[in-house]
């Protein structure tokens, strides 16, 4: 179940991790969409968001208030920013373990569903 992100999370392999608490990780995107774009993940392995029981809605709970401090730290959360979670194959999730995109930095348009 271990992904990719848990070895980040532990600092097993490197990442450009802009804040880590106890509850959750946030680091930017290796392959980055937009002048800022952050992934924020739980430390708590939990795969998609089928996978959210309600012992974890506090934890859920406090990716949004990390992704408002990162937002305000790279100075993006008065012009605004756009949180993205995909899940599962149609949502084009490809890393398995539940994370939030954070995209800013430019005026990201109206949301589009590609073909
Ligand atoms: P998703 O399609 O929602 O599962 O998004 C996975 C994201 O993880 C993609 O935007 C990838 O660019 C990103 N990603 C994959 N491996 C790494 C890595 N080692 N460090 C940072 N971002 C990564």
């Amino acid at each position: 179940m271990a992904t990719i992100f848990t070895k980040i999370i532990r600092k097993e392999i490197p990442a450009d991790i802009i804040y880590q608490d106890d509850h959750v990780t946030a680091f930017r995107d290796i392959n980055p969409q937009a002048p800022v774009h952050v992934l924020i993940v739980p430390n708590k392995e939990i795969p998609t968001v089928n996978d959210i029981d309600v012992q974890d809605e506090e934890l859920v709970g406090k990716m949004f208030t990390a992704a408002k401090k990162i937002a305000a730290t790279e100075g993006v959360a008065e012009n605004g920013y756009r949180l993205l979670i995909n899940c599962n194959r149609d949502g084009g999730q490809e890393v398995f373990h539940l994370h939030m995109h954070l995209f800013a930095g430019r005026p990201l348009g109206p949301m589009i569903l590609r073909r």
